[in-house]
């Protein structure tokens, strides 16, 4: 008993060294489990996820579990940054590697992609054939643009032109839509969608924003499309900026939203009674939009957000009288054109807006700012 005792202890001193202190697929702090067959050190929801593949990994608790003098050796062995030198060796940098607060197929998949793959391993030629497939096709289930309804779309992603294209049927001639790279944006959205693999595909149409959202029944078929996705659109952001670095462009690749949710909202003249609408914040693009429903194919408006200079501002807002709506918790948003009342329903709600507002408006604007703003403001 006392040896055994002694092992766990041994790897509760591997797991704090560097490396190791982090879990190996989605960089957690403070991993407690380990995959025996792998080396590695991982947190208990990635453990789970290497349950599923027993072919290629076995998982233990370095605390609670019994480990023999040969694991224990091996793992000292391997450890983390060892492992990562084999299994990650070759990750393409449009490749998109997924941290703790990332959704369950995004990390499952990373874990299938990097061990029962091993795609990255320099052994195959994975990553060409599928990440940079050319064209890239799928056949996912798409909500109607009007209802609730999921119903088959063929998508064709082209390298060549730097389209993702959707079509009705196979033999369809003609796309319903084609989307360009460059506004091109895709999250995986699975709470919203309401299914695990649900992806948001997001592009520009008339000065408008276009929310397509699909998903497959396969993780690995989504995902592979999102990588597609990201190796499509760095390769067109190399092509439209060639004077910059990877490094630069990579951060561009895709777009995440500030934050989301439910406010209520009046008119112009605040006199208007409130109502409740789904709200989107983009850093990125300095866009509030607002939708009836968080699955609406079009926004209601949207708001752009300036800097403090340029007369925007935000502020928790007093009033408490509210026509119409239920809410209380209120937000001031001042803007050169019109002030805006939103109410939240809960303070930390409350809160979580102020800062996310305060964040953009602190951010300097860029040359693509300004003309947003404009586009924006002409728009109204
Ligand atoms: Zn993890």
């Amino acid at each position: 008993m006392a040896s055994l005792d002694r092992n766990n202890k041994i790897l509760l001193d591997l797991v704090q060294q560097p490396g190791n202190n982090l879990c190996a697929d989605c960089g957690a702090p403070e991993p407690d489990w380990a995959s025996y067959t792998l080396g590695i050190f991982v947190c208990l929801n990635c453990s789970g996820m290497h349950r599923n593949l027993p072919s290629v990994s076995k998982v233990k608790s370095i605390r609670l579990d019994l480990w023999e003098d040969s694991l224990v050796e091996f793992m000292r062995e391997r450890g983390n940054s060892a492992a990562k030198a084999i299994f990650e060796k070759y990750v393409p940098a449009f490749f998109y590697r997924p941290q703790q607060t990332d959704c369950v197929v995004l990390k499952d998949q990373w874990i299938r992609a990097k061990y029962e793959r091993r795609e990255f391993t320099g052994e195959n030629n994975y990553v060409q054939q599928v990440y940079n497939a050319d064209p890239f096709e799928s056949t996912l289930w798409k909500k109607g643009k009007d209802n609730k309804q999921f119903l088959k779309r063929i998508f064709v992603l082209s390298q060549k032109d730097f389209t993702l294209k959707y079509f009705i049927k196979e033999d369809s001639k003609v796309p319903k839509a084609v989307i360009s790279m460059n506004d091109l944006n895709a999250v995986f959205q699975p709470e919203k969608i309401g299914h695990s693999q649900g992806l948001q595909i997001t592009y520009l149409h008339d000065e408008r924003t276009r929310n397509l959202f699909v998903y497959h029944e396969n993780g690995q078929v989504i995902v592979s499309l999102f990588n597609a996705i990201r190796a499509t659109r760095l390769l067109y952001l190399q092509k439209k900026n060639p004077t910059l670095r990877d490094d630069d462009l990579i951060p561009q690749i895709t777009r995440h939203c500030l934050k989301e949710g439910y406010m209520e909202k009046t008119g112009p003249t605040q006199r208007e009674p409130f109502k409740k609408r789904w709200f989107t914040l983009c850093s990125r693009n300095r866009k509030l939009l607002y939708y009836k429903t968080p699955l609406d194919a079009t926004e209601l408006g949207a708001v752009f957000i300036g800097t403090e200079s340029h007369s925007y501002s935000v502020s928790e807002s007093s009033s408490k009288s509210v026509r119409g709506g239920r809410w209380h918790c209120g937000i001031t948003l001042q803007t050169p054109d019109r002030q805006f009342v939103f109410m939240c329903e809960q303070e930390q709600e409350q809160r979580d807006w102020l800062e996310a507002f305060r964040k953009v408006i602190a951010q300097p604007m860029t040359p693509q700012d300004y003309a947003n703003e404009a586009n924006l403001r002409r728009g109204k």
